[in-house]
């Protein structure tokens, strides 16, 4: 018999472990309403469109086969597009090839889960996991698990019950996406709630069954950070002692750009506040814009106050690091992409502690969190950051880094990954079973240890091995 260890063989098959099967592995990403190809800010086009691309590209990057599935909405669309070395958009046929509205899709998916059949048999592509995305696409994962027994993550990117709580006449899409929506949580292997405030409303309101993993949403830390303050006060026109406060987002009541007024009438030192967004289309939004517009005239600020309308994404970063601090003073907040945004620009970040917020802003650490709706506690939380120039480069640089090692595309894509992988090795062991001739007592004692806890991909790949010997006679099972 063969004299081995186990840490020895562990230590030996890790080097050989990533590229050997998890390299190799391929994913199916399904996003039937949402093309990764889409030029942004088109109808129905935005941040599950962003989500799915930026995930696959990730992927790729490690070495995974990754395809994206959606549908065609161009009849000169091309079925196969490769976005990057393994990473491809596959647009499948269902129903015609025209934009057809999320809430007119419903009726095409089982056309869509048969053109993902065909695509797989003709291209005889083995697909480890599917990630779908958003509840059409679901629905879909369901059909083709239960077919094909494949584990099933979901992202829902919004919610049907959140999104038509206080809808008075929702449309009739809305009962079938419910009853979809649970179907999806109590029978995937695990769901992705993008913030605590997700998981939180997925338990409420949709179902007490299911696995649910927070993991959240990556941005493109790189574009965020690519300016420099000297340079972006340049651009902008901005002096360099100047202290500038910004706020970043819609005119919405439940932002709280009031409470950012009020305070702001608290401070003594000279300061400029820039309010960045606007929206001229949603009422609501256009209402409180004019609302903040008179009180700032009825406060005294109107020659501090600098409303710059909506600003493209391309100009954004030079606004979050002109800024010496951002505040998000809103009251309800579900994710709050400002807040980490403006960090990874290297901006010191005030925030109300609610929501999202308390997960992404760290209080003392990369700004500070303050009640909602108080503006004295915020108008001495400003004082305190504006005051202290090196308490602001401090928390600006572990913003900056907190956002890198949390929200970075990378970061997100990493944690995916690990899910993915604790989700396929049990599939990928059953099959070693099936193909190896194993003795019964192997056999049991490894199922056993598949019970017991959740194996690492080193650990596995340990498994492997010790399997293999096993088939070759090469190690022999001693009992007792
Ligand atoms: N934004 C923008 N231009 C503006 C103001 C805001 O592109 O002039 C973007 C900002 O970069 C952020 C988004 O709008 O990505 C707002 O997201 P958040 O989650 O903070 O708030 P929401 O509007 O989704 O409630």
């Amino acid at each position: 018999m063969n004299n081995f260890t186990y840490q020895s063989l562990v230590k030996s098959l890790e080097n050989s472990a990533t590229e050997m099967q998890y390299s190799q592995t391929a994913y199916a990403l399904i996003s039937v309403d949402g093309d990764p190809t889409a030029e942004i800010g088109k109808e129905e086009a935005g941040e599950q469109n962003i989500y799915v691309r930026e995930l696959g590209l990730s992927l790729a990057k490690r070495g995974c086969q990754v395809d994206i599935f959606t549908r065609r909405e161009d009849p000169n669309q091309e079925e196969i597009v490769q976005l990057a070395p393994g990473c491809r958009t596959i647009r499948l046929l269902a129903g015609p090839t025209e934009f057809i509205s999320r809430n007119n899709l419903f009726e095409y998916l089982p056309e869509f889960v048969e053109a993902w059949l065909n695509f797989q048999q003709r291209t005889k592509r083995n697909y480890a996991l599917i990630h779908t995305n958003y509840w059409l696409s679901g629905w879909v994962g369901l059909k083709l698990k239960a077919k094909l027994g494949l584990p099933q993550i979901h992202t829902y990117h919004s919610i049907g019950a959140v999104k038509y709580r206080d809808v008075q006449n929702p449309p009739q899409i809305a009962s079938i996406r419910h009853y979809v929506e649970k179907a999806i949580l109590e029978q995937t292997d695990c769901v992705i709630a993008t913030t605590p405030q997700e998981a939180e409303d997925l338990r409420q309101l949709i179902s007490q069954d299911g696995r649910v993993k927070i993991i959240p949403c990556g941005i493109d830390t790189t574009h965020f950070g690519s300016i420099s303050k000297e340079t972006a006060r340049q651009q902008l026109g901005i002096a360099s002692d100047e202290q500038i406060i910004l706020y970043v987002g819609r005119f919405d009541p439940r932002k709280g750009v009031e409470t950012l007024i009020r305070a702001c009438t608290y401070l003594l030192h000279p300061f400029k506040l820039y309010l960045v967004g606007g929206s001229c289309e949603d009422e609501i939004d256009f209402r409180e814009q004019q609302h903040i517009q008179n009180l700032v005239k009825t406060l005294g600020l109107a020659e501090v106050t600098v409303f710059t309308g909506r600003i493209s994404q391309a100009l954004l970063p030079a606004y979050y690091a002109a800024g010496d601090v951002c505040v998000v003073p809103s009251y309800y907040e579900p994710f709050g992409l400002v807040a980490i945004e403006a960090m990874a620009a290297r901006t010191p970040v005030i925030a109300s502690e609610v929501g999202g917020l308390q997960h992404t802003v760290v209080h003392g650490e990369t700004g500070l969190l303050v009640p909602p709706r108080n503006p004295n506690a915020l108008a001495i939380a400003i004082r305190n950051l504006l005051a202290d120039p090196v308490l602001r480069q401090s928390n600006g640089n572990a913003a900056y880094n907190w956002v890198q090692s949390r929200f970075s595309t990378q970061a997100v894509t990493a944690q995916i990954y690990e899910l993915y992988q604790s989700l396929t090795l049990g599939t990928f062991v059953q099959e070693i079973i099936q193909t190896k001739k194993l003795t019964p007592n192997l056999e049991r004692q490894i199922q056993n240890l598949l019970k017991s806890k959740a194996l690492k991909p080193h650990e596995i790949k340990a498994l492997e091995k010790l399997i293999d010997s096993f088939s070759n006679g090469t190690v022999q099972w001693v009992n007792g």
